[in-house]
């Protein structure tokens, strides 16, 4: 019982966390920037967070992730941090000649107060950027909202640094597309591709965190949306914003200032969710959707008819970023899966409005919190009170599933202890069989384990 503390009793608590589901703002905006092409991102602050944020991205990858930092020492942050940074740019660029730096910022930096636009604006001035570089930039102070809100931070700022309007209307979609695995966003591309559409997405981490051992190390994979596509994004017809906390900024951003309007919709997960974008896409694109979609679509209602014996009415917890719950709560009710337990530390009260809305008629005691108190020990409370017969959500999970013993099901970041995320997406009609593989598994693994012998099942 490694968690034998936890009591079953919850107790208000006003200032204690404990076993966050969420983690901070910069590593959000590193991920962001990684989905650029050649880009460097940068941590404006002391070298820790910059470490911390690497690593994790490291663990959940296992991929190289690169990155730069301030360095801030206890002078830099008394005295402000303008000369670290400049220092940090001719330095990055002399020796590692990435085509642009993302800065984003800690809450050293933030608490301190540096003016970021005003320190590349000098370093601009005093050269220290070169002739075709660029270097964009968000605030990401840790002590508002989590690390989905850096990542949204900093898809604004690629958006304000990169995005222009010539006048001219380009035949093209945006595509925002939340935190979502490389393998998700390739298969939305994909997607897209088997439409028809032509799309601008940004960002794409897509062959830069998923990349092939070839024996030669690349400082700037292959992958990533290029600076020039999302030059482009300021002509686009639409934007398609996939998460409201992830991705709404940025597309807020791009309809105000270049007048593109936007349609936030979930990430799409499961059933539900992959139909409103693909008809989404295909009428912002003016496509119609080929039969081979129809099929695909066949194929996963096909495998929920199958096994919805094995779904049916089973309790489900999960944990993890608002713009994944809400759809995978969704896809639960469509299986006829019971959520009871909900918990996400990123906060935002349209998140337990949403949540308790949807599950108002199939599940009307669904437990749901968000923002600081909403961790993971008050969601074991939960299940110490509710028990249930699946637990979804990231690695840290892995203690209540043992303690509680439990069918655990890894979604979300990080996963830190198994791999499969960085290569096969969750999203789309396919995305769904390969959840539903993953949640059946483990639910008829737990059938055969626990089964007496007179019920040990040669066909499931
Ligand atoms: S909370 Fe602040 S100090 Fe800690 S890793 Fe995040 S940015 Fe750095």
């Amino acid at each position: 019982m490694l968690l034998r503390h936890t009591p079953k009793e919850v107790s208000e608590r006003k200032a204690l966390t404990v076993n966050p589901a969420k983690t901070c703002q910069p590593v959000g905006a590193m991920y962001a920037a990684l989905g650029v092409h050649g880009c460097l991102p940068h941590s404006h602050g002391s070298q820790g967070c910059c470490s911390y944020h690497r690593s994790t991205l490291t663990r959940h990858y296992k991929d190289p992730i690169m990155a730069g930092t301030s360095s801030f020492t206890e002078g830099s942050s008394v005295f402000g941090g303008q000369a670290n940074l400049l220092q940090a740019l001719a330095n990055m660029f002399t020796i590692y000649n990435p085509d642009l730096v993302a800065v984003h910022t800690t809450c050293l930096s933030e608490t301190i107060g540096d003016d970021i636009a005003q320190i590349v604006k000098k370093a601009t001035d005093d050269g220290k950027v070169p002739e075709g570089k660029k270097v964009i930039y968000c605030n990401t102070p840790s002590y508002v909202g989590s690390h989905i809100t850096g990542f949204a931070n900093m898809c604004t700022g690629i958006a304000k640094g990169l995005a222009e309007h010539t006048g001219v209307a380009k035949d093209q979609v945006n595509i925002l597309p939340g935190w979502v695995e490389p393998s998700d966003m390739k298969e939305m591309k994909e997607i897209a591709a088997r439409l028809g559409a032509n799309i601008v997405m940004f960002p794409d981490t897509d062959g830069v965190v998923n990349t092939p051992q070839t024996g030669e190390f690349k400082m700037y994979p292959d992958g990533g949306a290029k600076v020039e596509d999302i030059a482009t994004a300021g002509d686009s017809i639409k934007t398609l914003a996939l998460g409201k906390w992830a991705s709404e900024d940025c597309a807020k951003y791009l309809d105000a200032s270049f007048k593109v309007p936007y349609e936030v919709l979930d990430i799409p997960y499961g059933l539900s969710a992959t139909d409103r974008f693909v008809q989404a896409l295909a009428s912002a694109a003016k496509v119609e959707i080929p039969e081979s979609f129809i099929a695909e679509r066949g194929r996963l209602v096909d495998v929920i008819s199958d096994m919805s014996q094995y779904l049916h009415g089973k309790k489900v917890a999960l944990y993890g970023d608002p713009d994944q719950l809400l759809p995978l709560t969704e896809f639960l009710l469509d299986l006829d899966m019971i959520p009871t337990a909900i918990v996400s530390g990123t906060p935002g009260k349209a998140f337990s409005k949403r949540i308790t809305e949807m599950c108002a008629e199939k599940a009307p005691n669904v437990k749901v919190a968000n923002g600081e108190r909403a961790d993971m020990f008050l969601l074991h409370q939960w299940i110490k009170n509710e028990p249930v017969d699946l637990l979804i959500g990231n690695t840290y999970g892995k203690y209540i599933a043992r303690d509680e013993d439990i069918p655990f099901v890894r979604h979300g970041f990080p996963i830190l202890d198994r791999i499969g995320h960085s290569y096969f997406p969750t999203v789309g009609y396919n995305g769904g069989i390969r959840l539903l593989e993953k949640m059946l598994g483990v639910i008829m693994d737990r059938q055969d384990r626990d089964a007496p012998e007179t019920r040990f099942e040669l066909v499931m």
